[in-house]
C-alpha cells in the first residue's frame, strides 16, 4: 500500500508545528521543530510561517495538507474519504474526520499500542493484529463500533510487543475506545465526537478546499 516515504520531520517544519509523526522523539529535544524552527528548503530561514498573507486557497490547502500528514494518508485516498463523507449523512467535515479516526492504524495508535500512527501502520502490515479474531494486514481498514482489535496470539510474546504494551500503560485512551491491556485488546464503543479529535485540524477549510 502506498505511503509517504520522504523525510517526516520536514512535514512538521512545513506546517510550522509539531504533528507528532515520530513517537517518542517528538517529545524530546531532538525534535526538528525545536532545533530548526523555520520551514525546510534553501530559503526556509527567510520564509515566514505566518499565514497573514495567504490567500483563501493557500489557507485551505495548508489545512488539508496538515490533516493528510497527521493521518499519513496520500492525496488520492484522502480525496476518496472526502467523497465518502459527502455521500454520508451529517456534517461532511466531521464525518471525514471520523472516517480518518476509524482507520485501523489510527485506532491502534489511539489505544496506545503504538507510539505513532506510522508505527501502528507497520505493526498492522507485519500482521501483528486481528480485527474480530481475523488477522489483517491492511492499516487503512475502517473499523466500526463493536469491532474488537487485538494483538495476534503469535505476536504476544515478542519483545517489541511487550515493550509497547508496557508503554501503553502510561497512555490514556479516549472515551470512544476501551482497552484491555491484559489480553492486549481494545474495542470501539462509538464514533468519536468532535471534541475528542485533534482541535488543531480545521475540517471546514478542508471541505472548502475540495468543494472549490
Ligand atoms: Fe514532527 Fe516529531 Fe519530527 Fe518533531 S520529531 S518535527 S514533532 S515528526
Amino acid at each position: 500500500m502506498a505511503r509517504y516515504s520522504g523525510p517526516v520531520c520536514k512535514l512538521c517544519r512545513r506546517e510550522g508545528e509539531k504533528l507528532f509523526l515520530k513517537g517518542e522523539r517528538c517529545y524530546s529535544p531532538k525534535c526538528a521543530i525545536e532545533k530548526r524552527a523555520y520551514p525546510p528548503g534553501q530559503h526556509g530561514r527567510m520564509a515566514q510561517w505566518s499565514r497573514s498573507r495567504s490567500s483563501d486557497y493557500g489557507t485551505q490547502l495548508r489545512a488539508k495538507q496538515k490533516a493528510r500528514r497527521v493521518y499519513g494518508v496520500l492525496e488520492r485516498q484522502f480525496r476518496r474519504y472526502y467523497r465518502q463523507a459527502v455521500k454520508a449523512r451529517g456534517l461532511t467535515g466531521l464525518t471525514m474526520l471520523q472516517i480518518l479516526e476509524t482507520r485501523l492504524d489510527n485506532v491502534i495508535y489511539r489505544m496506545g499500542f503504538a507510539s505513532s500512527r506510522a508505527q501502528a501502520r507497520q505493526l498492522v502490515t507485519h500482521g501483528h493484529f486481528t480485527v474480530n479474531d481475523r488477522r489483517t494486514d491492511v492499516p487503512s481498514m475502517l473499523v466500526k463500533p463493536g469491532d474488537v482489535i487485538q494483538v495476534r496470539e503469535g505476536s504476544r510474546g515478542k519483545t517489541l510487543i511487550k515493550d509497547l504494551m508496557a508503554m501503553a500503560e502510561e497512555r490514556n485512551v479516549p472515551d470512544w475506545i476501551t482497552r484491555n491491556l491484559k489480553d492486549m485488546s481494545g474495542a470501539i464503543v462509538r464514533l468519536p465526537e468532535r471534541p475528542e479529535i485533534d482541535a488543531n485540524l480545521n475540517e471546514q477549510l478542508i471541505v472548502e478546499y475540495y468543494s472549490r
